[in-house]
This record gives structure tokens, C-alpha cells and sequence, in this order.
């Protein structure tokens, strides 16, 4: 299978091409369609086997259908880490660079000002650790309400890190009518609950 035949937008075949990529991988060749599709996606999926733009890629081509002036936030991306939060950003930087969307990336550990500033400037896509996501809900420096695509990435590490708790009042906060895709390298019984909690009658797709 192609990248072509996967019908996805000449801007994102573009940064595909440029990335060196050839074809997509498994998981990305069967989750691509589902999220097109605007259904929710359950993903067991480990690192390394392309799950990023598995996500990334037909999250921008839906939201580079869907613009808006001004800029509202459309998209979260909730990830355990830091580290993993910038590689996702780096991600959308390099896919969506022909598609006029903007993204940031806000984790612990560092000040809020940047942030909130590159916020307040206006994105479409937010990539967040839970803790830092809620210091910035509680300093009313975003709002949740125009929400229409939603990641968990690596259910299985914010559990064993210790966020569920955190994830839960975020997703309180996310409008009930919004397409969720759930990542998890594992599937214990606390995660597929967490799963059956959020996702609205979702494809499953296992790599
Ligand atoms: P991930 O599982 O998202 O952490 O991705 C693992 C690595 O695979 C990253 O370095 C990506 O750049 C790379 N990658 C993702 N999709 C493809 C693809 N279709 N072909 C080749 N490499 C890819």
C-alpha cells in the first residue's frame, strides 16, 4: 500500500516524501482510514512502529479541511512526558509544514510564560503533559471547548506514572461530542476500562 492510496492531501504526501518515507507501516496503514473516517481508534501500538503520524497525519489532513480565523484549538494531544511530547511536536512540525496548521507543546518543569504566550498568539493543535495542561486550565490560559479531536498517547505510562487521575478531569473538560484516539502499548484491565470510559464505539486496531 501507498501513502497515495492511503487518500491522503498533497501537502502531507509532500512532508511525507521530504521525511524519506515510502509506504506507511502497519499501523498507520490501518489506522489512517479509521481516523479519516472521524471514528474513535483503540491502538495497541509500541514506540518505533510509526504510531506518531499513524495519529499526526490524518489529524492534520482533518484539520487543514476544517480551518478557522481565528485559530481555535481543535486538537489535544496528551502525552506522560516531556520527552515524548517534543518528539510529537518535532512530528506535526516536520508533517504539517505545508499545511498552514500551528502547534505547541507545553510540559512541567520549565516556566509558564512562554507557554501561555504561545497560546494566547493562537493554535490549532496542542501537544501537553497532564500536570502542566491542568496548571494552564486552572490560570484560565486555554480553553477546551472547541476540542474536536482528542489523543491519549501511551495510556499504559500515564498510568504507571501516576496520571489517570489528571487525565480524568481533562477529558471532563473536553466537549462529550469529539472523535478520541487511544494509544496503549498494553491493554490491562485499569487501561481497557479507562478505553471503555472515553471512546465512543471504536475501531480496534492491534500491530
Ligand atoms: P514512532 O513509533 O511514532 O515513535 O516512530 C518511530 C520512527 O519511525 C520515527 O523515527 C519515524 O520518523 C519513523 N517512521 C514513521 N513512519 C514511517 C514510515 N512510514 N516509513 C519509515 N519510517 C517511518
Amino acid at each position: 500500500l501507498t501513502f497515495e492510496q492511503l487518500n491522503l492531501i498533497e501537502p502531507l504526501l509532500k512532508a511525507i516524501k521530504t521525511e524519506g518515507y515510502t509506504n506507511p507501516t502497519p499501523i498507520q496503514e490501518q489506522s489512517i482510514p479509521v481516523v479519516l473516517e472521524k471514528k474513535d481508534l483503540l491502538a495497541i501500538a509500541q514506540t518505533g512502529t510509526g504510531k506518531t503520524a499513524a495519529f499526526a497525519l490524518p489529524i492534520l489532513q482533518l484539520l487543514h479541511g476544517n480551518r478557522t480565523s481565528p485559530r481555535t484549538l481543535k486538537s489535544l494531544i496528551l502525552s506522560p512526558t516531556r520527552e515524548l511530547a517534543i518528539q510529537i511536536g518535532e512530528s506535526f512540525a516536520s508533517y504539517g509544514k505545508h499545511t498552514g496548521l500551528k502547534h505547541t507543546v507545553v510540559f512541567g518543569g520549565v516556566p509558564v510564560g512562554s507557554q501561555i504566550s504561545a497560546l494566547r498568539s493562537g493554535v490549532d493543535i496542542l501537544i501537553a503533559t497532564p500536570g502542566r495542561l491542568l496548571d494552564l486550565l486552572n490560570q484560565r490560559a486555554l480553553n477546551l471547548a472547541h476540542i474536536e479531536i482528542f489523543v491519549l498517547d501511551e495510556a499504559d505510562r500515564m498510568l504507571d506514572m501516576g496520571f489517570i487521575n489528571d487525565v480524568k478531569k481533562i477529558t471532563a473538560k473536553i466537549p462529550q461530542k469529539k472523535q478520541t484516539l487511544f494509544f496503549s502499548a498494553t491493554m490491562p484491565s485499569e487501561i481497557s476500562g479507562l478505553a471503555n470510559g472515553i471512546l465512543n464505539n471504536p475501531i480496534r486496531v492491534e500491530v
